[in-house]
C-alpha cells in the first residue's frame, strides 16, 4: 500500500480542491490574471503578449498538474507493466495550444483570453519550440508520447535537457548561419526535481575485491562523478484524464567534487572550470541528422542519460519488493535508435556488479527487457564507437562488451562451425584501426525485438546490413512497425479549420482517437458544397502561409499558385538538389515560350525549408543554390506569378504547422532505398495535399492505403540502385541531358558565382552521382509535369486530396503504439482516473 500524508477523512476534501478543469471561463480569467500580477509581478499597465502567454500557460500548467499528478499516483498503484521510451531527442515543439486542445479548454480560453484584450493566436505565437531533435527520429518520439497518453499507457519518455536545442537558422547573403537556441529562458512547462539526483561515473578503473563472504567480486571506481538531475514535463493524453511524464535529465557537477585544492591555492577560475565540464555534458544538442559524428562528448552524453534512467527505472522497480526475474514483467525499455545502446550494457553491469545476479540470467533480463528500433541503413548514420575511447570513458562497460561479444560469437561459432568469416561479420568489435564498437549489433543482440520503421525499410534491414543476424537468430525476432503520426497535432492543432469540417461530417471528434474513422467521409465525396469548403479551407491555409512568406522574405506568392512544397532536413538522399534543378528547369522553359504558351501554364510556388547540418557542406551548398535561383527568378519579370522560389528560414515544428496544411503537393523524393520512412509525407497527405515521391520508405505504404491514382510516384527502385551505382562507377551513365542543360546554366553563371557549385555539380559528375539524380530526373521532370496537368482539373484534384484523407487511419501514432504495446512491450492500458 502507498502511504498518503493526508488522513483517510480529509482526502475527500483535497480532491475537491484539486480539480483538474476549469470551472467555466471566469475562473480561467482569474487565473491568468493572478499569475501576470502575482508570479509575474505585472500588471495591466505592462501586460503585453508574452505576459499574457506567460499568464495563460500558468494558468493552464496548475491544471495539468492535477491530472499529472493522478496519472502517476494511478500507474504506481496500479503496479502494472510500463514502457520507457529512451530517446536522445524529443522535438516537442510548442506546449501550450497541445495541452489547451488535448485538456479541451481552449474555446474557454480563447473567450477569456480575448476579453482581456488578447488573440489567441498571438499568444500561443508567444511560445518558443521545445526543439530537442533534428527532424523525423526527434518528431517520431513526440508523437508516440501523445499515442501513449492518449491511449492511457503507462508509458514515460527519457531523454536529455539540452541547455541548447537544434540551432536557430538565418539565411544570410543566401547561405545558412547557425544562431545558438537558448530556449530555457521561461519555461512553465518543466518542473525541476532536485531530489531526483543520479551521480553518474565516468573514467577511473576497474578492480578484483572480495565481498564479506570471501566472494570475488569486481569494482569500478575512482572515476569522475557527475550529477544528473530530473526535470520533468507533463504530456497530457487527448480527451483523458492521463498525463504521462517526459523525465529529462540536465547535468551538474556531483556535491563534495568541488576541488578545494585548487580553491585554496588561489585558482578559483580553474576550480570553476572543472565544475562547468559537468554542466557541459547536457548543453547542447548534436545537431546532426542521419550522421554520426564520434565525439567523445556525445558518447559522454549518451552514457550520462541511459545511466540516469536506468537508476531511476531500477528504483522504482526495487520499491516493489519484486523478485529480479521479475523485472521485464514490470519494465519495457525501447530504444530509439542506437543512441541508447550501452543501456543494455548499464543494466547487465548493475546486475552483475552490483546486485549480484549470475551472468546467465542476468543476460536473459536484459534481453527481455529491451527492444530496438532501427532507424536507417546509411553507413555514415551507424554508430561504431572507438574501443580505445570507451576503455578509457567506460572501462567496466567495455569489458563487459567483451563477455557479451564472445558468449554471442560462442554461439554462432556452435551454428555455423566451418564459417569463420562469419564471426568476424557479426562481432561487435569491428577490426579496424583502432578497433571500433558498432552499436547495432549490439542492439540486436541485448534486445528481444529488432523493428524497422516501413515495411520496405524493415525488409531491407534484414536483407542488408542485419542479414546474418536474420541467420542466426531467425526472422521472428525482425519486425515491422511502420511509423505514424499524431492527427491531434497535425491535424487538429496545425489545420483546425480541417478538422472542424470533417468533425461536422462524420458528428464529433472521435476520428481524432480513431483515424480510421476517416473512411466515413467517403460518402461525402460528391457532395458540391463539402468539395467546395474542403477547398476553401485549403485556399486559407495557402493564404495564411503566403502572408507568412510575404511577411518574413517580403516575396509576394500567389495563393491560386500550385503550393510545391519540400521541408524537411537538407541532405544529399533525401535530394533537395533535384528539386531545385527541376526548378531551374522550369525556369528555362518558361523563359523559352511566347507570352501565348505562358498563359497555358500552371503557376507554381516552389517553397524549401530544412536546416543543414553545420558541418555538413554539401547540404549548406544545395540551401545557397535554392536562395539563389529564387533571387533570379523572382524578380525577373518575364515570369512574374508563374513560378516563384521561397526558402523559409529556420523550419521547425512550429513552423511545420503552418507550412503542412497549405501544400498541394509535397515532394518526398530520396533515393530508393534510402528514406527508411519519413513522417512529414503522412502529414502532408493527412492535410489534404497530393505527394510526389519516389517508390521509398512509407510513401510506399501510403500508395497502398490511399490507391496508385492519388499519388504520383517516379524514380528507379530500391532494387536496381546498386546496379546503377555500379554503372556509374564504371563511367557507363551518360547525364540526363536536361540535367546536363541545368548544370550548364549554373555554370554559366547565371545564379551568381559557378564556383560555388562546383561541388555540387562534380558530385554528379566525378562523384559518380551517388544518389542517383541523373538517372531520376527525366522521370522527375515528366512527372511534375503530369501534377500540372491534374491541378488544371480542379474537381479531379479535389477528389484525389479527399479521398486520400479518407484513407489515411492507418497512419495514426496510435496504430503504431498499440503495434508496439502488442507484438514488442506486452503491456496494457490503465483505466485513466477520474
Ligand atoms: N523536422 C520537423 C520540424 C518536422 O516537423 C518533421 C516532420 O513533420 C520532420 C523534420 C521530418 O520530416 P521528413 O519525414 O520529411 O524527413
Amino acid at each position: 500500500a502507498v502511504e498518503a500524508s493526508i488522513p483517510q477523512q480529509l482526502r475527500e476534501a483535497w480532491r475537491k480542491l484539486a480539480a483538474c478543469e476549469f470551472q467555466g471561463k471566469e475562473q480561467f480569467q482569474r487565473e491568468v490574471v493572478r499569475h501576470v500580477e502575482t508570479t509575474l509581478a505585472r500588471s495591466m499597465y505592462n501586460c503585453d503578449d508574452a505576459a499574457a502567454y506567460a499568464g495563460t500557460a500558468l494558468a493552464l500548467r496548475d491544471k495539468l498538474v492535477i491530472g499529472w499528478n493522478k496519472t502517476q499516483q494511478n500507474q504506481t498503484l496500479q503496479d502494472q507493466k510500463r514502457v520507457y521510451y529512451l530517446s536522445l531527442e524529443f522535438l516537442m515543439g510548442r506546449a501550450l495550444d497541445n495541452a489547451m486542445l488535448n485538456t479541451q479548454v481552449k474555446d474557454v480560453a480563447r473567450d477569456g483570453i480575448a476579453e482581456l484584450g488578447f488573440r489567441i493566436e498571438d499568444v500561443i505565437n508567444q511560445e518558443h519550440d521545445a526543439a530537442l531533435g533534428n527532424g523525423g527520429l526527434g518528431r517520431l518520439a513526440a508523437c508516440f508520447l501523445d499515442g501513449l497518453a492518449t491511449l492511457n499507457y503507462p508509458g514515460w519518455g527519457y531523454g536529455l535537457r539540452y541547455r541548447y536545442g537544434i540551432f536557430k537558422q538565418e539565411i544570410v547573403d543566401g547561405y545558412q548561419v547557425e544562431v545558438p537556441d537558448y530556449w530555457l529562458d521561461f519555461n512553465p512547462w518543466e518542473f525541476p526535481r532536485p531530489d531526483v539526483a543520479v551521480d553518474v561515473m565516468f573514467y577511473g578503473y576497474v578492480k578484483k575485491d572480495t565481498d564479506s563472504d570471501g566472494k570475488t567480486i569486481i569494482v569500478w571506481e575512482g572515476g569522475e562523478i557527475v550529477q544528473a538531475i530530473a526535470y520533468d514535463v507533463p504530456v497530457p493524453g487527448f480527451d483523458t484524464s492521463t498525463t504521462n511524464n517526459l523525465r529529462l535529465w540536465s547535468s551538474k557537477p556531483a556535491s563534495g567534487e568541488f576541488d578545494f585544492q585548487k580553491f585554496n591555492s588561489g585558482d578559483y577560475e580553474g576550480s570553476i572550470r572543472d565544475q562547468q565540464r559537468a554542466e557541459t555534458i547536457s548543453a547542447v544538442l548534436y545537431p546532426n541528422d542521419n550522421i554520426s559524428a564520434g565525439k567523445e562528448l556525445r558518447l559522454k552524453q549518451q552514457y550520462f542519460w541511459v545511466a540516469a534512467s536506468l537508476h531511476d527505472i531500477v528504483r522504482r522497480f526495487k520499491k516493489t519488493h519484486r523478485p529480479w526475474s521479475q523485472f521485464p514483467d514490470q519494465v519495457a525499455i525501447q530504444l530509439n535508435d542506437t543512441h541508447p545502446t550501452l543501456a543494455i550494457v548499464e543494466l547487465q553491469r548493475i546486475l552483475i556488479d552490483v546486485e549480484h545476479i549470475p551472468w546467465d540470467q542476468a543476460w536473459e533480463i536484459v534481453t527481455a527487457t529491451f527492444g530496438y528500433t532501427n532507424h536507417t541503413v546509411l553507413p555514415e548514420a551507424l554508430e561504431k564507437w572507438s574501443v580505445p575511447l570507451m576503455q578509457h570513458l567506460l572501462p567496466r562497460h567495455l569489458q563487459i562488451i567483451y563477455d557479451i561479444n564472445l558468449f554471442f560469437l560462442q554461439k554462432v561459432e556452435r551454428m555455423f562451425p566451418k564459417d569463420r568469416e562469419m564471426l568476424t561479420r557479426v562481432s561487435i568489435i569491428e577490426e579496424s584501426q583502432p578497433q571500433v564498437l558498432r552499436m547495432a549489433y549490439l542492439a540486436i543482440i541485448g534486445s528481444h525485438k529488432v523493428n524497422g520503421v516501413a515495411e520496405l525499410h524493415s525488409d531491407l534491414i534484414k536483407a542488408t546490413i542485419f542479414k546474418d543476424f536474420v541467420a542466426i537468430y531467425g526472422p521472428d525476432k525482425f519486425a515491422n512497425v511502420t511509423n505514424g503520426i499524431t492527427p491531434r497535432r497535425w491535424l487538429h492543432q496545425a489545420n483546425p479549420k480541417l478538422s472542424d469540417l470533417i468533425a461536422s461530417k462524420l458528428g464529433g471528434y472521435e476520428f481524432l482517437k480513431e483515424l480510421s474513422q476517416l473512411e466515413r467521409l467517403r460518402p461525402f465525396i460528391d457532395d458540391k458544397e463539402f468539395r467546395r469548403e474542403w477547398m476553401e479551407i485549403k485556399l486559407s491555409n495557402k493564404i495564411r502561409l503566403a502572408k507568412y512568406i510575404r511577411d518574413t522574405t517580403g516575396i509576394s506568392v500567389n495563393p491560386h499558385a500550385l503550393f510545391d512544397i519540400q521541408v524537411k532536413r537538407i541532405h544529399e538522399y533525401k535530394r533537395q538538389q533535384m528539386n531545385i534543378f527541376g526548378v531551374i528547369d522550369r525556369y528555362l522553359n518558361l523563359k523559352a515560350m511566347t507570352s501565348e504558351e505562358r498563359k497555358k501554364v500552371v503557376p507554381r510556388a516552389s517553397i524549401f525549408g530544412g536546416k543543414a547540418a553545420p558541418g555538413y557542406w554539401m547540404a549548406k551548398t544545395i540551401i545557397r543554390l535554392i536562395n539563389a535561383v529564387g533571387e533570379v527568378v523572382n524578380k525577373d519579370k518575364d515570369i512574374g506569378d508563374l513560378l516563384k522560389v521561397v526558402f523559409i528560414e529556420d523550419y521547425n515544428v512550429s513552423k511545420a504547422e503552418l507550412i503542412i496544411p497549405a501544400s498541394d503537393i509535397s515532394e518526398h523524393i530520396s533515393t530508393a532505398g534510402t528514406e527508411a520512412s519519413g513522417t512529414s509525407n503522412m502529414k502532408f497527405v493527412l492535410n489534404g495535399g497530393l505527394i510526389i515521391g519516389t517508390c521509398d520508405g512509407a510513401n510506399i505504404e501510403i500508395t497502398r492505403e490511399i490507391g496508385d491514382e492519388n499519388i504520383f510516384l517516379l524514380g528507379n527502385l530500391a532494387e536496381d540502385v546498386e546496379d546503377l551505382r555500379h554503372r556509374h562507377r564504371y563511367g557507363q551513365v551518360e547525364m540526363d541531358p536536361k540535367l546536363r542543360a541545368v548544370c550548364d546554366e549554373i555554370e554559366k553563371g547565371t545564379f551568381g558565382d559557378p564556383s560555388v557549385y562546383e561541388g555540387l555539380i562534380s558530385s554528379l559528375t566525378t562523384g559518380c552521382d551517388y544518389y542517383l539524380v541523373s538517372d531520376d530526373f527525366s522521370s522527375y521532370l515528366t512527372t511534375q509535369d503530369l501534377v500540372d496537368e491534374a491541378y488544371r482539373d480542379k474537381d479531379g484534384w479535389a477528389t484525389k486530396c479527399i479521398n486520400s484523407v479518407a484513407s489515411m487511419g492507418f497512419f495514426s501514432a496510435d496504430r503504431c503504439i498499440n503495434e508496439y504495446a502488442d507484438m514488442i512491450w506486452n503491456v496494457e492500458p490503465l483505466v485513466p482516473v477520474k
